[in-house]
Parts: structure tokens; sequence; C-alpha cells
């Protein structure tokens, strides 16, 4: 139908006959010319029509935006003094001599060129118009390049596409499953994957020693601003292989990634442990393009007075640390105030600080409302640690340690981007050495990653010690983004089943829900490991966009519903009844719809 994109004419054109196929982004009518800015996904070209061919002439005066058309013409260069730098076929139009209309549009839920003040939610209900936004086709097509080069660069290194299935039983990662229940077996239900997990390993039992695939993985989980309820991974396990070699592997390929397609050359990625993380940034997935870091000052106050100090101080699970701002010293009051508010959603219940208006004058030259409570001796301690200089500020958190990592740790990377402090563009690095597991609250563990990750110690030194048990587990995080994580899996039976009973599950629950991977690990299971990255997050991060719903084509909002389709939606009673369901919700509404006495 046509013999080139609107967005692929340029000067190699001029003087050719082009037939172009697309939507009327823009109609102008110049005096007795009109002008067709026509749109397809690869850019706009203007056709110029006048009244020397009368009758496209008029087909041209009767299309409105979005109309889809066919035009036939030829390219000519713009007039002297029209060209239009900023349009990559500036320097050319077509001057049309066919023009037909393929299809009417109703008039736009929203202008595809002014959309800045319409809601998300419109565009989540028109996605096939906001789709059409160069911004958003770039965004695609940019998340296309990203699958392609990643495909090619793992097939290079000999990993092989293995699909994996959605219906299927529950694969733990951590969040509630999405259910599908089975007509052929009533009262039964497949779950949908939480990730390709089991599977991928059952692949390596098979000896397929190399796998990858991008998955989609579907997690039933409270939704936060970066999280979908169906997102895609690109996962890959490898057999005969260790942490080195599969980091160095990934690294590379993520750092190629980077080169090709964005001319960005990644530093090399630096190890930190958990423990390490935690410490200094009070994050596991810490944002490296900020210099602050969060210092223990716990022995400092142990003694004091002040018990919103010493309290944490001298208690197992508190911790008190200071994070100071070089030259922060100038923040008001009100932004104070504002941060303290900031560090309440972590849990925290103030924001202690000190100002450090001139070390020369010690305590004096020192400004805090908590001074008088901390002592002199302990203040000028904790100002020699932090080896302060004039013009700088120190915050304080004290209380449990997970307050405290979550609220300084937040009001870090916070602080980093008010007061524009990021060092660099781009902060990737490892996060390695993760414990094997987390207290809940009702003191049971569960697994920090999923509970086939293989420990670093031997099942006596587990059963021994769970809680200080480190697995083989690796985050590789970029500017405080978790890109993807992964481990050495748990490839001895034994081992397998004693991280069930670490966790609580016992034999016969192992057994029924994951009887089929203890008995593959009896049956010549290979040493392996593997990982998985967020497209989603990856494609976010690298094109910019602030929501991953942006890079998302058909995206859920934060209440998992399709604003596009309308699912989840009802269904009627006959596939109910297929399906052996009955709706507690059905009953009630019933219920009281009877008039009394019937
Ligand atoms: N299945 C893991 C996840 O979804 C990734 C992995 O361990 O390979 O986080």
């Amino acid at each position: 139908m046509r013999s080139d994109y609107c967005g692929g004419i340029n000067e190699a054109h001029i003087d050719q006959e082009v037939t172009l196929c697309g939507w009327v982004h823009r109609r102008r009518d110049h005096g007795g010319v009109i002008f067709l800015d026509m749109r397809d996904r690869d850019g706009i070209a203007q056709v110029v029509f006048d009244p020397d061919t009368p009758e496209c002439f008029q087909a041209a005066d009767r299309v409105r935006s979005e109309y889809v058309v066919r035009i036939k013409g030829r390219v000519r260069r713009r007039p002297a003094g029209t060209e239009n730098r900023n349009m990559a076929t500036g320097q050319v139009e077509v001057l049309g001599t066919e023009l037909e209309l393929l299809n009417a549009a109703a008039t736009p839920p929203f202008p595809l060129d002014e959309y800045g003040d319409v809601g998300e939610d419109v565009r989540l209900r028109f996605r096939y118009m906001d789709l059409r936004r160069p911004e958003m086709l770039n965004r695609l097509r940019f998340r296309s390049r990203v699958t392609s080069y990643l495909r090619n660069f793992l097939e290079g290194q000999g990993y092989m596409d293995v699909e994996t299935p959605i219906l299927t039983r529950a694969t733990p990662e951590g969040a509630r499953d999405y259910l599908v229940p089975s007509r052929t077996h009533a009262g039964s239900f497949f779950a949908l994957p939480q990730s390709p997990q089991l599977f991928k390993q059952l692949l390596m039992v098979s000896g397929i020693d190399r796998y990858y695939q991008i998955a989609k993985c579907f997690r039933d989980e409270d939704l936060r601003a970066d999280r979908q309820p169906e997102f895609t991974q690109v996962d890959v396990e490898c057999s005969f292989t260790d942490e080195e070699s599969l980091m160095d592997t990934m690294e590379t390929m993520i750092r190629d990634l980077f080169r090709d397609l964005q001319k960005v050359e990644l530093p090399r990625f630096p190890r930190l442990t958990y423990a390490d993380a935690m410490h200094r940034y009070g994050s596991d997935k810490p944002d490296l393009r900020i210099p602050f870091e969060l210092v223990d000052v716990a022995d400092l106050v142990a003694k004091v007075d002040f018990k919103v100090f010493s309290g944490p101080a001298n208690s197992d699970g508190g911790r008190v640390a200071a994070l100071h701002i070089p030259g922060g010293g100038s923040l008001t009051r009100k932004q104070i105030d504002d941060y303290t508010k900031f560090v309440g959603i972590y849990g925290a219940r103030g924001l202690a600080y000190i100002k450090v208006n001139e070390v020369a004058k010690g305590i004096e030259g020192l400004q805090s409302p908590i001074i008088k409570f901390l002592g002199d001796e302990a203040t000028q301690a904790i100002m020699s640690r932090l080896n302060v200089k004039d013009g700088d500020i120190v915050f304080f958190g004290a209380d449990k340690t997970r307050v405290v990592n979550e609220a300084l740790g937040a009001l870090r990377v916070k602080l980093g981007h008010d007061l524009k402090r990021l060092e660099s563009e781009w902060a990737p690095c490892w996060v390695v050495d993760f414990p094997m597991f987390e207290q809940d609250d009702d003191g049971g563990l569960h697994a920090i990653h999923h509970p086939f990750t293989a420990p670093s110690c031997s099942v006596e030194e587990l059963v021994k010690a769970p809680a200080a048990a480190l697995s083989r587990a690796y985050d590789m995080v970029l500017n405080g983004t978790e890109l993807g994580g992964g481990s050495i899996r748990i490839h001895d039976q034994a081992m397998q089943a004693t991280v069930f009973r670490t966790l609580g599950i016992s034999d016969e629950e192992a057994e029924e829900k994951f009887g089929f991977l203890l008995d593959a690990l009896k049956y010549g299971c290979p040493p392996h490991g593997g990982l998985a990255f967020g497209l989603d997050r990856l494609v976010m991060l690298m094109t910019g966009a602030s929501s991953i719903r942006d890079v998302i084509p058909f995206p859920k909002t934060q209440s998992a519903t399709c604003l596009l389709t309308d699912a989840p939606g009802e269904v009627d009673e006959k596939q109910l009844k297929e399906l052996h369901i009955r709706l507690r919700k059905a009953q009630q509404a019933a219920a009281p719809a009877k008039p009394a006495g019937e």
C-alpha cells in the first residue's frame, strides 16, 4: 500500500513519487493551500495540496485530525526559509496528487501533542491513542531493541530460549498467587507463575545447560509505584557455574547493552556485601550516585542521659546512626520540618539534627536542640568522628535498626536529589552475601531470596544457626533500583529439605507442594544458578521514563485493573458453574433482593 514511511522521506527522495499511509496529525489551511502533517510510527511528513488538483484539494479540505489516509505525491525541496530543522523530514515536503480516505476518526479524546494536562486514567482508557504519541511509540521501539539485544547476547553465549507454563502450581517468590480455577478438576486451581523459577531449575536437571526466557510473571501484591501485577523478566539459568562466572557474564551483558544502545560506558560494578550496604546506606539497593553515608555512633551515646539515643544504643535490635551532609547547613527550619515529616513515613518518631556553624568555636559553633540533652562530650566525639566542616548538617536516627535504616536510607536519597548532589549519571553495583532468612514479626523465618537459594554453609551449620546463615544470592542494582537478582541454587535434596524445614514447612507440606522438585534433585541435578532481570524497570531507567507504566503498552492501574478493557470483570453464572464456583458476594446480594414473604 505504501512506498515509504512518512518519517523516512528525505532529500534523497526529491523528484520521486511516493505513496504514504498514516494519520492526519495536523491540517492547516494557508490561504488556498492545504498542509497536512501525516504521521506514522516513523515520523511526520508535510504534504501540500493546492487547488491545481481540485479533487484531492477538496478531499484534503474534508479530512480532520486522526483520519487515516493514503496519499500519493512528488517529493520536493521545501521553499527556502520554510525548512524545519526540528523535523527529520523538515527539508522536504510532498506535493500531493492523490488522497484516498481510508477511514474517518471521531474527535480524539485528547490532542496527541498537548497531552500534558491529560490524566493518566484517560491515557490508559484510550491507551491505543496514547501509544500513537511519538514519545510512547519510541519507548516501545526502544524496548523491542533491548529485548532483541539481550536475546542476541544470550544466544551468542549458548543460552537457549525455552518456554515454561503459565498454568502451573505456585512458585513462591513472596507474593500472593493469581489463581485460575480448573473446569476439569472441580475445586482445584492452577496458579500463574510468580516466576519460572522451578521450571528453569528442572530444565537444568534435564541438561539444557543454559536457558533464558523473556517471561511474564504474575504477583498479586499491594502495588507500589514501580510494581505491576504482571510484569516481564529476562530470566536466565545456567549449569556447572558459580557466582563469579554468572555475575561476570551478566555484568558484561548490561555494560554492552548500555554501550551499544545508549552510548554509555558504565563503570565496572563494585561489590558490596548486604551488611555493608545496610550499614553505609541503610538499603540493600543503594543509590551510589549520592555521596552521603550513614555512620554508627551508638558507642558514643550509650552512656548519655538522653534516652532517645541511649535506649536504642543499648538495645540488641537498635541502631543509632548519623547522616552527615556536607554543605547542608543552609537548610531552613521549614525544610527540616518537612524532612521530619518525610522520615515519619518510615516510622521515625523525629529527626534530630546538629548544624555546624563554626567548627573552630567548639560547642558554641554548633546549633541544635539536642546538644543540651546529649552533653558536650558526646556531641564533640560525634563531630570529630564525622570530621564535620563549617556549613555542614548532621541528621540522626535512633530506633529499631529497621526503622533507622529505612528512614535515614530514604532521607539520604531524598537529600541527594533535593540538594542536587548526584555525582554521576549511572552508578551500578552488585550486592552480595545476603542473609538466608529474615525474621517475621511472629518470630518465624522467611527466605530473603526464595527457598531454592543455596546457603554458603553446610546443612549442619544451617541447622545450628539459621539466622546467621548467608546465602549465595546476588542483586544487580543501578541508581538505587534493583535491576535483577538471582542465586546459586540448592542442588542437593538433603539441603533443600533442610531449608524447607527451617522455614517451618513440614515434610508433608514440602512433599505436597514441591515433591516434584525434591524428586528431580534425586535424579542427578547439576550445580546451577541464575538470575532474572526486571525488563520493565530496565527499560524505564534507560528511557528516563518516570513510571514503569510508561514502558508497558497495556499496564494495570495501582489498584490492579485494566482501564482499557475493564478487567477484571464479572463472568456469567454458566461459566461459574462450569468452574464449580459459587460466589459469596452473589449469595449475599441474592438474599436481600428477594421480596419478603416469597
Ligand atoms: N526467580 C527469581 C526472581 O523472580 C530470580 C532468580 O532467582 O533467578 O526473583
